[in-house]
């Protein structure tokens, strides 16, 4: 796979306004795209785990997402599935399942970008959560050049899979106390 560095350079550049004034460098915008999906993910309806995502593209749009059901659908992202009696907690044990039909966080910005009509070449993923190895491949082949993610998931293979495609993958390392 070959990526434009143009893209890629694009991804760390200082913001400035036509006058050449210095708006936001890359630790500022790092702060506050990921405040933004840290509060998409207190919207998510999950009982499970709530993550939130922003997508900016290389020209600076910002498309946000959580987990969730698709649009109309009941928003309910867990089947809570019966299991028989425990005997360690002699307790009858009900085990929340993910519904099939939940769009994870970073598919929903992409899902949104196609629907408007927005390309995701060459840019920045910021995500609550490390991403799974479905939602890694989808970003690769969205055009994503960078992952930014704050906390590990349980499964590392997503990131690992960003990495061979050749994806910039960032741990946070902002300060967002007040959030
Ligand atoms: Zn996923």
């Amino acid at each position: 796979m070959t990526v434009d560095t143009n893209f890629m350079s694009s991804t760390s550049q200082v913001h400035t306004d036509n006058r050449g004034n210095k708006l936001a460098n890359q630790k500022e915008l790092d702060e506050a795209y990921m405040g933004t999906a840290i509060l998409h993910a207190r919207m998510s309806k999950a009982r499970r785990s709530k993550v939130g995502a922003c997508l900016v593209t290389r020209n600076g749009v910002c498309l946000t997402g959580f987990n969730g059901t698709p649009i109309g659908l009941p928003n309910n992202c867990e089947n809570e599935v019966s299991r028989t009696y425990n005997v360690l907690t002699a307790q009858d044990e009900v085990i929340l399942e993910t519904k099939p039909e939940v769009i994870h966080a970073e598919l929903n910005c992409i899902m949104k970008a196609a629907r408007e009509g927005v390309s995701c070449l060459g840019g920045t993923m910021y995500v609550t959560l490390s991403p799974c190895v479905p939602c890694a491949a989808m970003m690769i082949n969205a055009g994503i050049v960078r992952l930014v993610y704050k906390e590990l998931y349980r499964d590392s293979q997503g990131i690992d899979k960003l990495k061979e495609g050749g994806i910039i993958v960032e741990t946070f390392k902002g300060d967002l106390d007040e959030l």
